[in-house]
């Protein structure tokens, strides 16, 4: 039987939704899940994990790892899974979980598959189902061989249970005496939007029609009255009009809300790449043969200049 260890991602006191995505789905399948918090001052959070599903939560709480580095988290990871004797190793795709990965892999000389939006399990075996071709086609990949299986899993790939109320079992780890190589000394984060791309129920993303800073300002309260992550197109961070972690696609971030809004984007194949996952599209384009109508759920031909400030004004009607 497989056993599987999760790496629990977390920011700012709370376990992010990817994590919990992962639990919930171990526990509906009834799989043999424990759990690795790393960080510090997260013992908190182990009720969390436990309630998700959760059956041993490992912790390792230290100063040391108050920010992530990929070998000394890698370390934690390591002994966890030997504690756990996990057979699978899953980590939510997220800036730290990209890094960790194959880090892991690399240290546990384990098989590693990034970026699965599925997974398959039978007994031992796992069937990874992956995008690839910028989500021209999805893959099934097998191991070929037994031992451990470090796998990276996108956001999205399945619901969040509630959880029950139950206090963890947790087993405390020693802090990784990894010897790492990098050393994160601080942390200064840029601000894409007040939440989180990688936490939002809905985006709103903007591509070159907003035609400048100005045009991203107009777009901005949209988003804003939504409670939504703002996104945007690569050809925007090019321009430098919003930030690079704000970047959606191939390579950008990869983002499956409930809602994503394409603002003035024409729906490059490699923005797709990132949002064509989200539970439903709505376009906004004034050229009714811009690709992105071709994965829209709701398509708004016009001019977004136009278009934006009615939506805004609606959303406040119904958010009042
Ligand atoms: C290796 C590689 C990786 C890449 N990675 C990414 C990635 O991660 N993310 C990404 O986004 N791109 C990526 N790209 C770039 C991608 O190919 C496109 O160039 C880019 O997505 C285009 O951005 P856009 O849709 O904002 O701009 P455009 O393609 O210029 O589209 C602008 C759209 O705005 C519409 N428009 C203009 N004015 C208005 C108006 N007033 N009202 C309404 N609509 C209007 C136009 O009709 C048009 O459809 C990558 C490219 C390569 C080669």
């Amino acid at each position: 039987m497989s056993k599987i260890l999760v790496v629990a991602d977390h920011k700012d006191g709370e376990v992010r939704k990817p994590t919990l995505e992962l639990l919930s789905h171990t526990r509906g399948a009834g799989l043999s899940t424990d759990a690795l918090l790393i960080g510090q001052n997260v013992k908190g959070l182990a009720d969390t994990l436990a309630g998700h599903g959760a059956g041993t939560v490992y912790v390792a709480d230290d100063a040391s790892l108050q920010y992530f580095s990929a070998d000394t988290y890698a370390a934690a990871v390591a002994d966890a899974a030997a504690k756990a004797q996990a057979t699978q190793i899953w980590i939510s795709v997220s800036e730290t979980g990209k890094a960790l990965g194959p880090t892991v892999a690399g240290r546990m000389d384990a098989a590693f598959v990034g970026d699965a939006q599925g997974l398959e399990i039978e007994g031992d075996n796992v069937t990874v189902l992956r995008p690839a071709m910028a989500t021209k086609v999805m893959q099934k990949v097998r191991f070929a061989k037994a031992g451990v299986k470090v796998i990276t899993v996108r956001s999205g790939a399945f619901d969040v249970q509630p959880a029950d109320a139950k206090p963890a079992n947790v087993v405390a780890l020693p802090a990784p005496n990894s010897n790492g190589r990098v050393v994160v000394k601080s942390l200064e984060q840029e601000e894409s939007g007040e939440i989180d791309l990688g936490d939002a129920n809905i985006v709103v993303s903007v591509g070159r029609g907003v035609k400048g800073p100005d045009g991203v300002e107009l777009v901005r309260p949209l988003a804003k009255r939504l409670g939504a992550g703002f996104g945007a197109s690569r050809a925007v961070v090019d321009s430098g009009w919003m930030p690079y972690n704000a970047q959606v696609g191939q390579t950008g971030r990869v983002v499956t809300p409930d809602v994503y809004f394409a603002i003035g984007v024409s729906g490059a194949i490699q923005h797709l790449a990132g949002m064509s996952g989200s539970k439903l599209i709505v376009a906004v384009n004034k050229d009714p043969d811009a690709p992105i109508f071709s994965v829209a759920d709701y398509g708004i031909v016009g001019d977004l200049f136009k278009v934006v400030p009615l939506l805004i004004e609606e959303v406040g009607k119904v958010k009042k």
